[in-house]
């Protein structure tokens, strides 16, 4: 029987699984509930090694076969999203504003899946590295395991993670090498003036006539000092002044967020802002202080790994069902910050067209469980194919 075959006969448990913690969505670093219970399946599994709280709320569990050195890690999220749920079938969610709407459910699953099947069989020779991530939606959990210690403790050669893709067929992979997600950066621009009456504008200095040409004179970053053949964003998303219609305000906020897919160009961006919104305020006679804040690296997956990751998917699926080169995606994903530490490949699962709505973070959203062998498939044959005996 072959790695598929075995894994598709957990189909009833592995859905089983992803509808318990679909029910039970937790936030990052407040996955208790959801470390415990993978914890608690490892164990039950059989794994050489189970750690809790590594990272805060991450569980990494170790399976050894044979003698060899060699490593591979495997990485799957557990965080939610604070959306109250819409959907109504039986496993919607329990918690209120807590809902798995970014399919870490079924990520979680499938390496679950993956770590029965490997458990029960270890047709490979070395050790696999099981890493449960808490907080990937933008709360740092793969910075917290990294910086507890993760590598170090668990040394990995290589290290492989995927997500779910709505649109994407049951059924289809899609692998790209380089760069594949944007880094994304946070900030905020505070704006010092001189707060005066509304009708006396000469006695004060307008920090809300600042904002607005800082914001306006942001927007030539992306268009006149990033080479055209990069991509990135610049997009202000919020701006707070003043309470009163006849009070000009002492101060004023702009914030917002910054994509692009190298360090050098985030530098190159984050650069200009600085001068751009340090000058113009000091040109207006105001001052103006940046927080800008890097909270993903960009994606980038090593060439090599990538092959073998679209090499390990057209194995299951068929090279017809492996999208290569994908476009790259403006969003981000933490996965990022390991694979600046170990050289590994995160890839895509098909989703499908789920009716009612199979969009990421949307209230409607349900991670497909007709998705789940074939992700576990693919962790457990990166682990049969890495650690080939012989
Ligand atoms: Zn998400
Ligand atoms: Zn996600």
């Amino acid at each position: 029987m072959t790695a598929a075959e075995r894994i598709a006969a957990l189909h009833p448990e592995m859905t089983e699984w992803r509808r318990d913690l679909h029910a039970h969505p937790e936030l990052g670093f407040e996955e208790t509930r959801t470390a415990d219970f993978v914890a608690r399946q490892l164990e039950a599994f059989g794994f050489d090694e189970v750690h809790r709280g590594v990272g805060r709320t991450g569980v990494v569990g170790v399976l050894r076969s044979g003698a060899s050195p060699r490593t591979v890690g495997l990485r799957a999220d557990m965080d939610a999203l604070p959306i109250e749920e819409a959907n109504t079938f039986e496993h919607r969610s329990r918690n209120a504003r807590r809902m798995h709407a970014c399919g870490h459910d079924g990520h979680t699953a499938m390496l679950l899946g993956a770590a029965r099947y490997l458990a029960e069989t270890r047709q490979f020779d070395g050790a696999a590295h099981f890493v449960f991530q808490p907080a990937e939606e933008g709360r740092g959990g793969a910075k917290a395991m990294i910086a507890d210690g993760l590598f170090r403790r668990f040394p990995c050669d290589s290290i492989f993670g995927m997500h779910n893709r709505p649109h994407l067929a049951v059924g289809g992979f899609a692998v790209r090498a380089g760069p594949m997600m944007a880094g994304g950066a946070f900030f905020d621009i505070d704006i010092v003036g001189v707060g005066a009456h509304g009708a006396r504008p000469e006695a004060g200095v307008d920090p809300v006539m600042v904002a607005v040409q800082i914001a306006s004179t942001l927007q030539t970053i992306v268009s006149r000092n990033v080479p055209p053949v990069e991509t990135a964003v610049l997009s202000i998303t919020q701006i707070h002044a003043g309470d009163a219609y006849n009070v000009i305000p002492q101060t004023a906020r702009l914030s917002g967020t910054v994509r692009a897919f190298s360090g050098a160009v985030m530098q190159l961006i984050e650069n200009n802002l600085r001068r751009i919104a340090e000058s113009v305020a000091q040109g207006m006679g105001a001052k103006a202080s940046v927080d800008f804040r890097l909270e993903f690296a960009p994606l980038v997956n090593d060439a090599a790994q990538a092959e073998f990751a679209a090499a390990v998917c057209t194995e299951l699926v068929g090279a017809g069902n492996v999208e290569r080169n994908p476009a790259p995606i403006m969003g981000s994903e933490d996965f990022s910050f390991m694979l600046e530490q170990v050289p590994g490949c995160f890839i895509n699962i098909g989703n499908g067209d789920t009716p009612g709505g199979c969009e990421l973070h949307n209230p409607h959203y349900d991670f497909n469980d007709a998705a789940l062998p074939l992700g576990a498939a693919f962790f457990a044959r990166v682990v049969e194919r890495k650690l080939g005996a012989g």
